[in-house]
């Protein structure tokens, strides 16, 4: 940590910042202030250069063209890179998931080469993905069920070096390529060295404190008091609930 405070990135908001998504780093900046722990939030847009030295990044969704505006961006600009291999700890919302994969298929149909620091390669499914999505989280550390909002149309597929997330309960998440068989389990997101990645948003951390905690221990390097914030159960409790109700006909 930079002179004690935790220095959030968030990166490129202008085109990566679907369904509120820079929310996920207002979430961890206020979960370290009420700590104690001194906290700013850091927004890095397309002209500016990604410092490596940030402790904790974050990045969003984005629709197709915003995506690969962002993509080119991350492939021109070695910070993030060094950030993330340095030990920063990088949450990715959709089409940043993507975009972090080997590649990703854009909706002309050309394949667009991502940054690499996933094992994933992503296709059309040849459907959007839209609603709810809740996960059984497969990561040491996490114990409660995860939940977001969906909305994509591609379908991602893992390597051997990238592990998912979490089991899906409710919903798509990463989803099928059109003309591939599914798997048994279905899966959302992807975790891979210091990156967190999944199709939730919502945002994905104010729904998900556990998910926001583990982020802010691996940023801080500390382990963290519990915290208790008003309103956040009830609404995890209304959302899981939704979530398990079928839609009305
Ligand atoms: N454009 C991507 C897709 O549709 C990602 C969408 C998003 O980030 N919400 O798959």
């Amino acid at each position: 940590m930079n002179e004690s405070t935790l220095r959030i990135g968030v990166l490129m908001p202008t085109v990566l910042g679907t369904y509120g998504d820079t929310g996920n780093a207002v979430v961890l900046r206020e979960r370290a202030r009420r700590r104690g722990i001194a906290a700013e939030i850091v927004m890095v847009d397309l002209d500016d250069p990604i410092p490596s030295d940030l402790d904790v990044y974050t990045l969003g969704g984005g629709e197709d063209t915003a995506q690969s505006l962002a993509a080119a961006k991350l492939r021109g600009d070695k910070g993030l890179r060094r950030g993330v291999e340095g030990g920063a700890p990088l949450l990715a919302i959709c089409a940043s998931l993507q975009v972090l994969g080997r590649w990703y298929r854009d909706a002309e149909g050309r394949r667009v080469a991502g940054l690499e620091l996933l094992d994933v390669t992503t296709d059309p499914q040849g459907l959007r993905s839209i609603g709810e999505l809740v996960t059984e989280p497969l990561v040491e550390g996490l114990t409660q069920k995860l939940t977001g909002f969906e909305n994509h149309g591609g379908g991602t597929v893992l390597g051997p070096d990238a592990k998912p997330l979490g089991r899906v309960l409710i919903g798509t998440g990463n989803g099928v390529p059109e003309g591939t068989a599914a798997p048994q389990e279905r899966h959302d997101g992807v975790v891979q060295g210091n990156v967190i990645a999944t199709y939730m948003h919502g945002p994905v951390l104010a729904r998900n404190p556990e998910l926001a905690d583990l982020l802010l221990r691996r940023a801080t390097n500390t382990d963290l008091e519990p915290l208790e914030v008003p309103g956040v159960e009830a609404l995890r409790r209304e959302r899981l609930a939704s979530a398990a109700t079928p839609p009305r006909e």
